[in-house]
């Protein structure tokens, strides 16, 4: 038991942020980015440091004698040795500045086989109105050649290090439109990996409307796992995601995805859906996607749009997507209680992540374990930044610029984004991605801050399905124990 001291040795709260959840209290413990339950002794020594500092025997007086000295004694160790408070003259725990290693193994690599789309969506950050490779005054070309997915593929086992699994994902444009190099260079890779002793996870994103018998067998046989990018029912899709000429493409993809889930069952495919202003019915979309199409798995995600565009979401539309997302987070918890797949992809991942503790210096892997390859062979930070000239960290055939990668972990580290030095949701957010930023302020290094009020929202409902699951059925929580999940590309 530690001896908190005198009356000059006063104890204050640390940083942490409370949750309930099945009538219990708990803790998300900033610094360590742990789960604690509170018992009622904890909640008593908390709630009295709620007014302040106090000394050892100042707490004992306050709440004796609703429980025992030694109980409260225990309980103030517990909350020291988790760090829920501290000595009240200690400094505030600060995020350090710790790098990580120079030569980072690559994890996923994003190949962009294609610049090119058959469909011309109004927001894609690829050809829409706040696309970034525009800036690159090299020529690109439309499509990746077979020689350049090979040295793509070398560089990938050559930069995954010790990493015994690697992931391909094949990205566009639209992927399927270079449908060939897809072809050779999952056979390259996979002889590569046997060379090596490796195994690689393929992946890849289409907007499902050039699906074609043989691609669905192919796919299917090789076990690539398959992300359709898709908004919705018709009137949603056909809104944005409409092809050169205008017309939508809801009744050209949903045959041919249909036909996809039929055949390819080995690995759950996913819908991906971009929500903008006009298109914010998530509970809608979730069914229409789920009960009538048959995908496994919907994740969800807000338009990257510089400010003021027709469909950029504003403040009400973030509350209004955060009641529904909100709704299907408590029937996603409702099915796993009773052991039963729900297929809200957003709430399972942030789950997982706090599961395994995660405490982000950086907001994702991108310019370390994550690089997106240009269909000139550029290495980028992520896919999305693919081809831009500014976000180039070197090619696959000379490699990385040593010098630029550690200058982007310098510059990016949360340590140096002051604005979420007191956030709580630090650990998991870290400020958010470089290319929300990019798109909003023009400037990767800055934290996505008109977004924080959703991300803290957010992050609380799924601490409270968290500790539900942990009070309920923690054997369900076991499976994050096991799995490995490469890091999400949309
Ligand atoms: S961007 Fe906002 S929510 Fe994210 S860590 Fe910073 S302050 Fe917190
Ligand atoms: S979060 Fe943003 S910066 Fe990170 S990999 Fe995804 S798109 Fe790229």
């Amino acid at each position: 038991m530690n001896r908190i001291g005198g009356p000059m040795n006063r104890i204050a709260r640390r940083e942490f942020h409370t949750f309930e959840a099945s009538g219990q209290r708990y803790l998300y413990l900033v610094p360590s980015a742990a789960v604690v339950r509170l018992d009622d002794a904890a909640a008593a020594v908390l709630g009295e440091l709620e007014h302040g500092p106090r000394s050892r025997d100042e707490l004992e007086a306050a709440l004796t004698p609703s429980f025992e000295r030694d109980t409260i004694a225990s309980s103030v160790a517990e909350l020291m040795h988790v760090r829920a408070v501290g000595p009240a003259a200690a400094p505030p725990e600060r995020t350090l500045k710790v790098l990580p290693p120079a030569a980072f193994p690559l994890t996923t690599m994003v190949l962009n086989v294609t610049s090119k789309c058959n469909l011309a969506c109004t927001y894609c950050y690829e050809y829409g109105e706040d696309r970034i490779a525009q800036n690159t005054t090299k020529a690109m070309p439309r499509f990746l050649d077979d020689e350049t997915a090979r040295q793509s593929v070398d560089f990938m086992f050559k930069r995954a290090g010790s990493n015994q699994i690697v992931y391909l994902t094949f990205f566009g444009g639209e992927t399927l439109l270079n449908f060939k190099v897809l072809q050779s260079t999952l056979t390259y890779a996979r002889q590569r990996a046997a060379e090596a002793g490796k195994h690689v996870e393929f992946s890849l994103t289409t907007n499902g409307t050039l699906l074609r018998p043989e691609i669905i067998e192919w796919l299917a046989e090789n076990n690539v796992a398959v992300t359709i990018s898709i908004d919705g029912p018709r009137e949603l899709q056909d809104r944005f995601r409409v092809f050169h000429n205008g017309r939508g493409s809801y009744d050209v993809m949903m045959p041919k995805v249909k036909e996809l889930l039929r055949r390819h069952t080995s690995r759950p495919i996913g819908a991906r859906v971009t929500l903008t202003r006009q298109n914010l019915d998530v509970v809608g979309i979730f069914r229409h996607l789920t009960e009538e199409i048959g995908f496994r798995e919907v994740g969800f995600a807000p338009v990257t749009t510089a400010n003021g565009r027709d469909y950029a979401i504003e403040d009400s539309g973030f509350y209004e997507m955060l009641g529904q997302f909100e709704q299907l987070a408590w029937e996603f918890l409702e099915q796993a209680l009773q052991n039963r797949h729900h297929g809200f992809s957003n709430v399972k991942d942030t789950l997982e992540e706090i599961h395994k503790g995660a405490s982000k210096a950086y907001p994702c892997g991108a310019g370390m374990g994550l690089m997106g390859v240009a269909t000139n062979g550029d290495v980028a930070l992520c896919h999305r930044f693919a081809g831009s000239e500014e976000h180039r960290l070197g090619s696959v055939t000379e490699g990385i610029d040593a010098a630029k990668q550690a200058a982007f972990m310098n510059d990016h580290h949360l340590a140096d984004k002051t604005d979420c030095s007191k956030c709580w949701a630090r650990p998991m957010c870290a400020g958010g991605c470089y290319h929300e930023a990019h798109t909003r302020y023009g400037d990767t290094t800055r934290p996505n801050l008109h977004y924080c009020e959703w991300i803290r929202s957010w992050t609380h409902t799924c601490l409270r399905v968290y500790g539900e699951l942990a009070e309920r059925n923690p054997a369900w929580l076991g499976r994050f124990d096991h799995e490995t999940s490469p890091q999400e590309v949309s």
